[in-house]
């Protein structure tokens, strides 16, 4: 029996289990067949605070989980394949084991929608990102191109024009998603250039970006665009389908009532699988860490 089973292990989630056996909580990490989160697809991290020179993002994962470990955390690197929520002690399974917790932190965090085309998946980091605020002075005096028609692609776009000596966002339609004070700023920006009614087809070069195919998409016209980093800002999807029973909203993150706390009692969530606003290592670092607390004043709550 855990004190607190923390499922995902992001950033949240492993600084949930820092604060949760440093309070002395028999605290489970069911951390994935993929730990780590989306870090350990980035390369170099220079805005999680404590690193002047910056930190490889799988290292920054490595010393978290060292962190939780070192503080008497348990980690399976296990999927949590099922869950029962229907009744306390909650229910966790993996595929090998079932494991028993009076409290759960969900914090399985929300993955890039990627295009899903030929030459995007191997330079994911050597010259494409889904994070201007992380990657953008990587670009600097570069051109690039920013994939999306949602506010996340006129905000990537304005992030870039900080560092980039040009932005083109492409857009599969010729009406964007964004809201228009969004539209009317990435317009405003003499920067960025519009391409409407386009497909991104491949993703070309070899190390590292050098350009994309494209589509058009009202004539059927295919040509090259040379470009030195690609952005891709086409959604989230957040990693909640596991849990039945938990809220979510249209799109599929958690919903967190007043305090990280979800509509089940003694359910918490933290991290990027609630939050499509500011989705940064070091936000979700701090949920991870809000959530915990609240799990132990709960914990403690219940004793009474
Ligand atoms: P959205 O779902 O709002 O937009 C996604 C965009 O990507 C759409 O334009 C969509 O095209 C396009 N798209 C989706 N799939 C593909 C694909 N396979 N190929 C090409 N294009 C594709 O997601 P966002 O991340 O932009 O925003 C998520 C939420 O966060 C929204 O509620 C948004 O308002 C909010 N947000 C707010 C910000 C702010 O206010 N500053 C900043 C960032 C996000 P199509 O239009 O054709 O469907």
């Amino acid at each position: 029996m855990y004190d607190v089973i923390i499922i995902g292990s992001g950033p949240s989630g492993l600084t949930a289990a820092i604060y949760n056996t440093r309070a002395s909580l028999k605290t489970l990490v069911v951390a994935g067949l993929k730990w780590g989160g989306q870090l350990m697809l980035t390369t170099e991290v220079e805005n999680f605070p404590g690193f002047p020179e910056g930190i490889q993002g799988p290292d920054l994962m490595a010393n978290m989980r060292k962190q939780a470990e070192h503080h008497g955390a348990e980690i399976v690197d296990m999927d949590a394949v099922s869950v029962d929520f229907s009744k306390r002690p909650f229910t966790v399974k993996t595929d090998e084991k079932e494991y028993q917790g009076k409290a759960v932190i969900i914090s399985t965090g929300a993955d890039t929608k990627w295009l899903g085309v030929p030459g995007e998946q191997e330079k994911i980091g050597r010259g494409i990102s889904s994070c201007a605020p992380c990657d953008a002075p990587f670009f600097r005096e570069k051109s690039v191109i920013v994939a999306g028609g949602g506010d996340s692609a006129m905000e990537e776009a304005i992030v870039l024009t900080r560092f980039a000596k040009e932005v083109t966002i492409i857009h599969r339609r010729d009406v964007f998603k964004a809201s228009q004070v969004m539209i009317d700023k990435a317009k405003a920006n003499p920067k960025i250039k519009f391409i409407l009614d386009s497909t991104i087809e491949e993703v070309l070069g070899a190390e590292k970006v050098t350009g994309v195919k494209l589509k058009d998409n009202k004539t059927g016209e295919v040509k090259e665009l040379s470009t030195e980093g690609l952005f891709v800002a086409i959604g989230h999807i957040p990693n909640s389908k596991v849990f039945p029973g938990i809220d979510v909203d249209e799109k599929g993150f958690i919903k967190a009532h007043d305090h990280f706390h979800t509509n089940i009692e003694g359910v918490f969530v933290a991290g990027d699988v609630y939050d499509h606003q500011y989705m940064q290592a070091v936000t979700a670092a701090g949920f991870g860490c809000a959530a915990a607390l609240e799990a132990e004043r709960w914990l403690e709550a219940q004793k009474v």
